[in-house]
């Protein structure tokens, strides 16, 4: 398969695929393709966005290619914050700001179902796949936990005491929507060897 570059700003999640591909493939950050630009995501789903953030490295770059589009889809707020998740609270994209919003439009709600939901849009020789993860959950009443990044201290997975926060990342990355987006990619990936 060669090299794969994995289009995402952010550590946190570069560091989750990395123990997920666990050495399989020789994946690259965008800064050691030398793309330090923002990539765009102006699209108005998850899979539009996705796609959009993939095509703009293979466009460019011409090397095959990944990018994730994640939202925290809360059902009582009609699937809000969604594709909005990053800047729920502003453009500053504050994780902090992002989650008090969510305790404050939940406050009195018991109804507090929600999942993540990725979607992953690989690229390899100009041809696109998606592949989709979902965990459920629900909304805390207050964060809890210090780990992770983003939504993490505020969402309980489904069956389990404790945050997405006060899990080790090996933990999380089993159930996560990441984890079973990647276990997807990776299975296709090595369907193509
Ligand atoms: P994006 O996929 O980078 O656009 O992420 C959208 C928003 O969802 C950001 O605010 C992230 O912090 C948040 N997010 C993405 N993945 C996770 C996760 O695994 N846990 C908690 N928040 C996440």
């Amino acid at each position: 398969m060669g090299k794969l570059v994995f289009a995402t700003n952010n550590d946190h999640k570069l560091r989750e695929i990395k123990e997920l591909l666990s050495g399989e493939f020789d994946l690259l950050s965008l800064k050691d393709i030398g793309c330090m630009e923002d990539i765009p995501e102006t699209g108005p789903t998850l899979e539009t966005n996705a796609s959009q953030k993939s095509f703009y490295i293979w466009d460019r770059y011409k090397i095959n290619c990944f990018a994730d589009d994640t939202g925290l889809e809360i059902e009582e707020l009609g699937n809000e914050p969604g594709v909005y998740s990053a800047r729920y609270a502003g453009e500053e994209k504050s994780s902090l700001a992002n989650m008090t919003k969510v305790l404050e439009k939940m406050s009195g709600i018991s109804n507090r179902k929600a999942r993540f939901r990725c979607v992953i849009s690989l690229i390899t020789d100009g041809i696109e796949k998606q592949f989709e993860g979902i965990v459920e959950g629900e909304i805390l009443l207050e964060a809890q936990g210090s780990a992770g990044f983003g939504y993490d201290p505020i969402f309980l997975p489904e069956g389990y005491s404790h945050s997405f926060a006060e899990m080790s990342s090996e933990e999380k990355n089993k159930i996560s929507h990441r984890g079973k987006a990647v276990e997807k990619l990776v299975s296709y990936l090595k369907s193509l060897n």
